[in-house]
């Protein structure tokens, strides 16, 4: 007998049919003779309306508010389904993420969890009951309350998992698995058996919204295991693991994409020891996340230098820029935004020159313009046009062989 975390995610619990499937699965699990935490999402589209009322009232709301709202939306789901439970014959409790005792750091809407306390867990789990927590949330040192980010609730349940040394991490969602790509866009997308964790980190990191990164970096980090499975189909999902082997030779374990990136290029920057480190400490200290960064020093004067950021953040950006104008002595800004990265990953590549080659092969065969390249060992990002993007994935995924029938690893 062990500990077994599970989690379902806002489709899975969105309705109250689904959530005595849901209470079903659990039992399930806990007649098999383990102790059951179970941590759910808000019931299905509640946390996209919630944002939509606060956006209707001001366009810029206070982020404490703003947490104050969205964790309401898990809480309707974690009583709804202690309920659903209880009359089912299976004592449970329901806790908050602050009664589960989730600490966070003190920033609202994108908090990283610091420390769980998992006493008041424990004890229902000694009493035989099966706790329900609320994903996504968690409270501050003094008191506030906060967000995880959006798909928070998977990072709750791994850190949970962690914790409490549970033997398994079950994430449940709408997909039988982690995929080649996003099966909603990519119609022979195929699942996979296994991923490693660093590929996972890296394709959640990429856009695939299967999995919250943050509770793929838990999950490395504490060996935990963790599958991706079904809430409705009873077959076995995507184990992610430590090693995974790769099928059938291929190189590449899947593709993904995300859109509403833009492109900011600051023109005839002086070269100086300390231009770099003016710029991007100034937009970090304004929580703008700069992902692909290019610049190449020649003997000239001036350089441009061209960074990465959501469509999102270009307002702030452009601000933050502006307002170091006179100390960076630069000439002009240019942003192009309606743009997507498209990414390959797989760990194979570390040993496989020219997967790079092949892939502006694909996209220049394609007439698909590669305008920012990243790459790591196991991943290279191309950022293209956002018109272009479905296209660019569904010829990567064809080039790199990533829809031949399963074979298990
Ligand atoms: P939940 O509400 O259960 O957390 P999410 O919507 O967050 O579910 O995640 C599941 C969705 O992730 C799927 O419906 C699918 O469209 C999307 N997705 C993106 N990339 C992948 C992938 N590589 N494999 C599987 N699903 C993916
Ligand atoms: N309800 C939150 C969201 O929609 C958290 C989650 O579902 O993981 O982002
Ligand atoms: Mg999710």
């Amino acid at each position: 007998m062990g500990i077994i975390v599970q989690k379902f995610g806002g489709t899975s619990v969105g309705t109250v049919d689904r959530i005595q499937n849901v209470a079903n699965r659990v039992i399930e699990e806990k007649n098999r003779g383990n102790d059951v935490v179970v941590v759910v999402s808000a019931m299905g589209k509640t946390t996209d309306q919630l944002v939509g009322m606060a956006k209707e009232i001001t366009p810029s709301p206070d982020k404490r508010e703003m947490d104050m709202l969205l964790t309401t939306g898990e809480q309707v789901t974690i009583s709804l389904l202690a309920m659903a439970l209880n009359s089912k014959g299976h004592p449970s409790v329901s806790f908050t993420g602050w009664q589960a005792g989730i600490k966070t750091e003190p920033v609202h809407g994108n908090a990283r969890i610091l420390d769980i306390d998992t006493g008041a867990i424990k004890s229902e789990l000694d009493r035989g009951k099966i706790v329900i927590v609320a994903g996504f949330q968690g409270m501050t040192e003094d008191g506030s309350i906060t967000t995880l980010g959006r798909g928070g609730s998977d990072t709750t349940a791994v850190a949970l998992a962690a914790a409490l040394k549970a033997d398994k991490c079950d994430i449940y969602t709408d997909v039988t698995g982690v995929f080649t790509s996003d099966p909603r866009y990519i119609k022979n997308a195929r699942k996979l058996y296994s991923v490693s964790y660093d590929e996972m980190l890296e394709l959640a990191n990429l856009g695939a919204g299967v999995l919250h990164p943050r509770a793929v970096e838990f999950a490395k980090n504490y060996g935990l295991p963790l599958e991706v499975r079904s809430s409705l189909e009873k077959e076995a999902g995507t184990l992610i693991e430590e090693e995974v082997k790769m099928e059938q030779n291929l190189v590449v374990r899947g593709v993904a994409f995300e859109d509403d990136i833009t492109r900011v290029t600051i023109l005839g920057l002086p070269n100086s020891l300390t231009g770099l480190s003016t710029i991007f400490s100034a937009l970090a200290k304004n929580h703008i996340n700069v992902d692909i960064i290019i610049q190449s020093m020649t003997e000239a004067q001036t350089t441009n230098l061209s960074f990465s950021i959501k469509n999102e953040d270009l307002t702030e950006t452009v601000k933050v820029l502006e307002k170091h104008r006179e100390q960076l002595n630069y000439d002009r800004i240019e942003w192009e935004s309606g743009l997507a990265k498209v990414s390959i990953v797989g760990s194979g590549m570390i040993s496989n020159p020219g997967v790079a080659a092949e892939m502006f092969e694909v996209l220049s065969a394609n007439e698909i313009q590669v305008k920012m390249v990243s790459t790591s060992e196991i991943k290279v990002s191309a950022v293209i046009e956002n018109s272009k993007m479905i296209d660019a994935v569904d010829a990567l995924h064809n080039s790199f062989k990533l829809s031949v029938s399963a074979v298990k690893a």
